[in-house]
């Protein structure tokens, strides 16, 4: 049985996992939960999966889960996610936390020796470097959720991965595919909120409406595949059937297709190398209609052709990049600012950032703060 912690375990991510493990029991156990927010669905959740450990974000929701559930052992903060992640007994780490935070955790998981099932995105764009030489040193597996980076690493499986020549990236150019610049003048949070075929936490979700979605899954295959920027194409494809492909040397395309749920990647993460049921359905092709393409908008979509330009650049800007567009998206969620002050206001503080090239972690948490103070001065 593996036993496995979901950290983010009562968002959209850590919901469809726990769903894979219900499907499975024989399977799967759980040894670690954690959530931010929603304290009675974690209350739920220990109840029925019985975790040995819980991670809550501060004292009060603490003081909650431990009179909830006196025998679990209750963990606290930033110190108590990076225990969740490194010192329980776990095999396989769900890391569905949403932004930066998830990094440290990560990194204490990796140096513990436990394989990671990697949803969170930003530690990648923050922290790539140092994460991928941890999980090499320590042979550590980095297994993708991300649905694009899953069916990349599908296409790879059973070939030889240095003989890939080119990722192509899908996108499904999210809820204003095709609006011009003026369109998005006007666009509301309402309308941002309403992704086309995912369905996902509103983070993501305005990540998909602005294409920094696809610029972070740029930089996060850079990583996970050790593939340079010139050789990751996106695809807008608004069908979303076609998860990614992989062009080889050969110009042999390799495709991964199915349906539009995330429990095809987490489930393959899982279980790999073996693939079993997860409860989602079959692909009808003869449904799902013509598979188009289209080239993304990267001239009124910036966000794209940024983290571009940041992933080019190196060093410090995807950090910059990432660390802005988190605090952006939180300011357009509580409705202080417009959609295309997202992308205006990360290019305005890109261009005016001095990088740092030889990143640590200490130099990648102190760039990550001092550019969301910047931010937030703006909307004191
Ligand atoms: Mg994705």
């Amino acid at each position: 049985m593996k036993k496995i912690a979901i950290l983010g375990s009562t968002g959209s991510i850590g919901t469809q996992a726990l769903d894979i493990i219900d499907n499975n029991p024989e399977g799967y156990s759980i040894s670690v939960l954690s959530g931010a927010t929603n304290m009675d669905l974690l209350s739920e959740q220990v109840i029925r999966y019985g975790p040995a450990a819980v991670a809550v974000p501060d004292a009060l929701r603490a003081e909650t889960m431990r009179k909830r559930h006196p025998g679990t052992e209750i963990l606290v903060g930033m110190d108590g996610l990076i225990a969740a992640a490194s010192e329980t007994e776990s095999d396989l780490i769900l890391n569905a936390l949403v932004g930066m935070i998830g990094l440290l955790p990560t990194y204490a998981a990796i140096k513990a020796g436990k394989d990671i099932a990697l949803a969170n995105k930003e530690t990648l764009v923050a922290g790539g470097s140092l994460i991928m030489e941890a999980a090499r040193e320590n042979g550590v597996r980095i297994l993708p959720v991300d649905s694009e980076h899953s069916a990349i690493f599908q296409c790879l499986a059973g070939n030889n991965a240095s003989e890939a020549r080119r990722l192509i990236i899908t996108a499904s150019g999210g809820p204003f595919r095709g609006k011009s610049l003026e369109e998005l003048e006007t666009v509301t949070l309402e309308q941002a909120l309403k992704h086309p075929k995912w369905k996902m936490g509103s983070k993501i979700t305005i990540d998909s409406a602005t294409l920094m979605n696809k610029g972070l899954e740029v930089i996060e295959a850079h990583w996970l595949f050790d593939m340079p920027a010139d050789k990751i194409d996106v695809v807008v494809h608004p069908q979303s059937i076609i998860h990614s492909m992989v062009e080889f040397r050969d110009h042999s395309v390799i495709a991964q297709l199915g349906v539009a749920d995330m429990r095809i990647p987490i489930g393959y993460a899982f279980s790999y190398p073996e693939r079993e049921s997860n409860g989602s359905c079959s692909l009808d092709l003869l449904a799902a209609g013509p598979l188009t393409f289209e080239r993304p908008d990267m001239g009124t979509f910036r966000c794209l052709q940024l983290a571009y330009d940041a992933l080019v650049s190196g060093g410090s800007y995807p950090v910059v990049l990432n660390a802005a567009n988190e605090e952006l998206v939180r300011l357009f969620l509580d409705r202080k600012i417009r959609f295309l002050d997202i992308q205006n206001h990360i290019e305005r503080i890109m261009q005016e950032h001095v990088p740092v090239y030889k990143l640590t972690l200490e130099t990648i948490m102190e760039i990550d703060k001092e550019i969301r103070e910047r931010v937030g001065s703006i909307w004191l």
